[in-house]
């Protein structure tokens, strides 16, 4: 049974536009949006992660709050070689007291192939919270501190790991990346 990973963009994929670059990003790894944005800045190993799980078997989506433009721009130089599910947007989220949430019901009730088989990946809590209360897998994404390097931040790189050993360590990755109480 494949597995599906639905991974959110900004500060979960990298830093959205206007944010500073931490030292020791590559040029090479930087990503152009727009002459009023700017540029997206991948954390180290998400390409490498998400090619890896691509290799392995694993499905892959994106689902991001940012708008259709936005969204499209940044996950065709993000991840080039890597045949997606669905790219989705804000235009695919419910509103939820005032937030605009991903819900994973939207995702198994299009794709139900994958009930009980999809983890969202994302960094926002409001996210992560709505989804496990309605029993869905969800990991964290830390946020990395500016004062970091490029080359500080791991989580992908233990996402990729864990990936070989299990293929739905979420247990694991849960425990790691415990979602952040409030
Ligand atoms: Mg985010």
């Amino acid at each position: 049974m494949s597995y599906l990973y639905v991974i959110d963009l900004d500060e979960t994929c990298g830093e959205p536009p206007g944010s500073p670059i931490p030292d020791g990003t590559p040029d090479s790894a930087l990503i152009w949006v727009s002459s009023e944005c700017g540029y997206f800045v991948p954390y180290q190993h998400v390409r490498e992660c998400v090619e890896k799980w691509n290799e392995l078997g694993y499905k892959i989506a994106v689902w991001s709050r940012g708008l259709p433009r936005y969204v499209y721009s940044i996950v065709s130089a993000l991840f080039p070689k890597v045949p997606l599910l669905f790219v989705w947007t804000i235009e695919e989220c419910s509103l939820v007291d005032n937030n605009y949430i991903k819900d994973l019901a939207t995702v198994v009730q299009m794709y139900p192939q994958f009930t009980g088989h999809v983890c969202l990946i994302d960094d926002e809590k409001v996210q992560c919270d709505y989804n496990t209360t309605h029993g869905f897998e969800c990991i964290q994404a830390p946020h990395p501190p500016f004062r970091y390097r490029y080359t500080d931040y791991m989580f992908w790189h233990d996402l990729a790991a864990n990936a070989i050993e299990k293929m739905s360590n979420t247990q694991e990755n849960r425990r790691k990346y415990p979602i952040q109480k409030t």
